[in-house]
């Protein structure tokens, strides 16, 4: 894009005047940026990528520091002989009135016995100005999901911090930095935590909480007020006052944030540095989990009681007229099931689905417990349309050895239900 604004003008001049790397930056990026491997083969020779020396190894060790270069070797076990690592550092300085976050890409490739080719190459500059403007100046993004490449020469780019695009995490920064008083005043010290540069600057310029995390030295519930749970930060603000004032760190703000919402469903007072500068936050978080697996479990059954009380008054509405049939011949009784909770009795017993597949809710069944001398040996259903037994089942659906005369005694009974139902008719 051609520069068009005042802004971009100035920027593009004072971008013009903006130093190349110096060597010692170059030599940093290259010791601290990048991993220094030594490719070791089965006869224990050591290949170090980093200054391109091939030593014998003494031992089998996990890392070796290299007789030629000294650097400490990571040492693989391979047969590959060729390596390429890639990464993004960031300069931060001030240009005349901006300040000015540099991208660098950082490209190494290596090989066995050769001295590895390095190269450090700019892909992106944010130049910022007091209130929070950003332009950028750098090459275009070609950001997709399997890539992630900088082409094309220095321009200026288009700028939307909701996309990211230019918005860039750098695996390190370099520990000379300089920065805008503003930036200072507001509490930035050397370190960006886990923020981008211009994650970090934005927020402590347009965002006094963020500005006041900082400063009381809180960088994980800062990251979480950049981040996502913004609302969340907002929730707890009085619960933060209070860590702050007593001086109390918040490391894991996820969990500290989750206890305290849980410590707010329980009705306990989130002012109360006993419960919001907790000593061992994840003991009393994992106890405050139980307690609340304990309460849901509690309510389920709360609900299902209820559940179960509301059937039940249905059931006794429509099937109450029925309640007081008791077939008998021998040592044989069949009699109406009465409640739900017989139901659930009757489905645990016999293991099937008389209770599961709400048996009671359905108009055109009647269920009977059909017992030999007092014990239960089948469940019984009528079809209260055509009048006749339908199923009569026991352990596991299975017939008992009682049947046939279960079956038989209810079918002769079948009047018995006719006058009922024609009772039932005639109130209804
Ligand atoms: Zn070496």
């Amino acid at each position: 894009m051609k520069a068009r604004t005042k802004l971009h003008h100035r920027v593009v001049e004072l971008a013009a005047k903006l130093p190349a790397p110096s060597n010692e930056q170059r030599v940093w990026a290259f010791e601290n940026c990048l991993k220094h491997i030594g490719y070791r083969t089965k006869k224990n020779i050591i290949s170090c990528l980093s200054c391109g020396h091939v030593f014998k190894g003494m031992q089998i060790l996990p890392t070796w520091d290299c007789p030629c270069c000294a650097r400490k070797l990571t040492i693989e076990d391979t047969r590959k002989k060729k390596h390429q690592q890639r990464k993004i550092m960031a300069f931060i300085g001030v240009q005349g009135e901006f300040q000015v976050n540099r991208y660098f890409e950082l490209n190494c490739y290596q090989r066995a016995g050769e001295a590895p080719s390095f190269s450090v190459y700019e892909i992106t500059q944010q130049w910022m100005t007091e209130d929070g403007k950003v332009t950028v100046f750098g090459r275009q993004r070609n950001w997709t999901y399997y890539h992630d490449t900088f082409t094309g020469g220095m321009e200026i780019r288009n700028w939307d911090p909701r996309t990211g695009k230019y918005d860039i995490l750098p695996y390190k920064v370099y520990p000379k930095i300089k920065v805008l008083p503003i930036f200072k005043r507001n509490g930035f010290k050397r370190s960006f935590y886990k923020l981008t540069p211009y994650e970090m600057f934005f927020s402590i310029l347009r965002d006094n909480r963020s500005e006041t995390l900082l400063k009381a030295n809180q960088p994980d519930l800062l990251n979480m007020r950049v981040g996502n749970q913004r609302g969340r930060v907002d929730r707890h603000w009085d619960s933060i006052k209070i860590a702050i004032r007593n001086g109390y760190k918040v490391k894991d703000a996820a969990t500290w944030l989750d206890h305290l919402d849980l410590l707010q469903r329980f009705g306990k007072d989130l002012r109360n540095p006993k419960y919001v500068c907790s000593i061992n936050l994840a003991l009393d978080h994992r106890r405050m989990i139980k307690k609340r697996e304990r309460e849901d479990r509690r309510l389920a059954l709360e609900r299902k009681k209820k559940q179960i009380e509301q059937e039940q008054m249905e059931y006794v509405r429509n099937k109450g007229v029925f309640f007081d049939l008791v077939l008998s011949a021998g040592d044989i009784t069949v009699r109406v099931l009465t409640s739900v909770k017989e139901f659930i009795e009757e489905a645990d017993r016999f293991h099937h689905c008389v209770y599961a597949n709400s048996y009671y809710k359905k108009p055109n069944s009647l269920i009977f417990s059909a017992r030999v001398k007092g014990r239960p040996v089948e469940t019984v259903e009528v079809d209260l349309g055509a009048l006749k037994v339908i199923q009569s089942r026991g352990v596991h659906n299975r017939a008992s050895a009682y049947n046939q005369q279960i079956v038989n005694l209810v079918n002769s009974n079948i009047h018995q239900i006719r006058k009922r139902l024609r009772k039932l008719e005639q109130t209804a």
